[in-house]
């Protein structure tokens, strides 16, 4: 007997029970609904960017609208690292150590020229040109520097690319974060 056998010998007042109350989805959905609408930024920023990305927090722009208002002070707890700002080559391997210490799923939003290509600071023999070479990107935000209304634009970009995970690859995807950390940290190469 298949499912519409089933519900054709049902009464007309069970049929409407379960239309009410009863929701059919998918493990899917409903584990990406629950990430996208709670990403929850860790407290970390290395330059100028950072004061766009703190007045993205404040109640003039109400960063709370996408469940990202719970700022994390510890990386533990944190679902998104927004790399707001100039990251020098010395501070490199501690964004990567605050990085691994976040639990997947966790994303990242490179926020500003700096972070992207170095920015202003190009070529410069003390800062990071390229971030992605440190941590996986997710997001590029290019500007000097981005607004709060780019920065939610790009939280609304990673919301979609949640929306289309699966837990079936979830495994390469935590796989492809692993880095070649086989070395010490402060050993990382970082290209120039
Ligand atoms: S992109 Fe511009 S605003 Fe952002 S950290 Fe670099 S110099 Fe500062």
């Amino acid at each position: 007997m298949g499912f519409k056998d089933l519900w054709s010998n049902l009464n007309k007042g069970d049929q409407d029970h379960i239309e009410k109350n009863v929701l059919i989805s998918t493990i899917d959905e409903v584990y990406n609904w629950a990430k996208r609408n709670s990403i929850w930024p860790l407290s970390f920023a290395t330059a100028c960017c950072g004061i766009e990305m703190i007045s993205a927090s404040t109640p003039r722009y109400d960063i709370a609208r996408f469940g990202s208002e719970v700022f994390r002070a510890t990386p533990r707890q944190a679902d998104l690292m927004i790399l707001a700002g100039t990251v020098t080559k010395k501070m490199a391997p501690i964004v990567a150590l605050l990085y691994e210490q976040m639990p997947e799923p966790k994303y990242v939003i490179s926020m500003g020229n700096c972070t992207i290509t170095g920015g202003i600071f190009r070529g410069s023999p003390t800062v990071v040109d390229y971030m992605d070479q440190v941590v996986p990107v997710d997001v590029y935000l290019p500007g000097c520097p981005p607004t709060p209304e780019a920065l939610f634009h790009s939280i609304l970009k990673l919301r979609e690319k949640i929306s289309k995970e699966t837990i079936l690859t979830r495994g390469d995807r935590v796989g492809s974060h692993q880095f070649k950390r086989n070395k010490e940290l402060s050993e990382i190469e970082i290209r120039l």
